[in-house]
């Protein structure tokens, strides 16, 4: 299928690996001309050189924290008329709500709510003059089933996605489109590191800790970050233009829902 991209521009936020990356990677094989961002710049340009000799196009690395403005400006001055926004970045530590003081839930609103909502607002009307616009924020499976150790994850991602859903209603008739991708568990360098601490933390071997956690799905294994970003891709193609303001979960079937 063609996804009707090539020649498009996209901004991707925290994409030198994992799901950023992946989603990335997707873009570029469609002819997508890419801005990456991350904050370690030498990752960041290795994977800028990497995608653009494998897919042909053109990759700019913009490095800097998304989550400041500073970042957010540089990103945007790297590529101010937009096509595609991915909007991405670390998500806030683990904890008990019971420890956390306000700071703490000031700086994960502000990385997983403001600084989406920043970024849609500096591109999401150049979109709809433009009459094309596909917006996706990756946020996590823990906006509809909320993960007891990620409460600021919880709280901060399931705000931008409340704040985004009548908006996305209201640009769609100029072909703009604005959803949100819910990752399960990936095999990324997140989860690994997650997986190592919480093997440590309950005194089992990381393999048997691993495997046990891939079973907990019904698919039996993590998602690959490629699987992830060919859906991302898909969102952003010019067939996926009659879904916006959706929630899409991508995780092996691990929430037992059925909507
Ligand atoms: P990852 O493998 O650790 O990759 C994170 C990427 O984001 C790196 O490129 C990192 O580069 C960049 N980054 C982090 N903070 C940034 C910031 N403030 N500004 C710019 N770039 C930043 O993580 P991932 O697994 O792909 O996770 C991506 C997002 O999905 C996170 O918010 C995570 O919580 C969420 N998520 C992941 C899973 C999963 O299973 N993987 C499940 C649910 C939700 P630098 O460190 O150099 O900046």
């Amino acid at each position: 299928m063609d996804f009707g991209l090539k020649g498009r521009k996209a901004i991707v936020c925290a994409a030198s690996k994992g799901l950023g990356r992946g989603t990335a990677e997707a873009l570029a094989g469609e002819g997508v001309d890419l801005v990456i961002n991350a904050r370690t710049a030498d990752t960041l340009n290795t994977t800028a050189q990497e995608i653009e000799a494998k897919y042909g196009v053109t990759v700019t690395a913009i490095a800097g924290d998304i989550t400041s403005e500073a970042g957010r400006a540089a990103v945007l001055e790297a590529c101010p008329e937009p096509d595609i926004l991915i909007n991405n970045a670390g998500g806030p530590p683990p904890g008990d709500f019971k420890d956390f003081g306000l700071d703490d839930w000031r700086r994960a609103v502000e990385g997983n709510m403001i600084t989406p909502i920043a970024l849609i607002h500096a591109t999401v009307y150049g979109m709809m003059d433009r009459e094309f616009g596909r917006i996706i924020n990756i946020t996590s499976f823990s906006v509809k089933a909320p993960i007891p150790t990620l409460e600021l994850s919880n709280g901060a991602r399931a705000g931008l996605t409340g704040a985004i859903g009548a908006l996305a209603r209201k640009v769609t008739h100029r072909n703009v489109t604005i959803n949100s991708v819910l990752p399960g568990a990936h095999d990324t360098d997140r989860l690994r590191t997650n997986l190592r601490t919480n093997a440590e933390k309950n005194g089992v071997d990381l393999e048997t800790f691993t495997e046990a956690r891939a079973n907990d799905i019904p698919a039996h294994r993590f998602g690959t970050a490629a699987e992830f970003g060919s859906v991302c891709a898909f969102l952003c193609s010019d067939k996926a233009g009659f879904i916006t303001g959706q929630n899409l979960v991508v995780d092996g079937g691990a929430i037992n829902a059925t909507l």
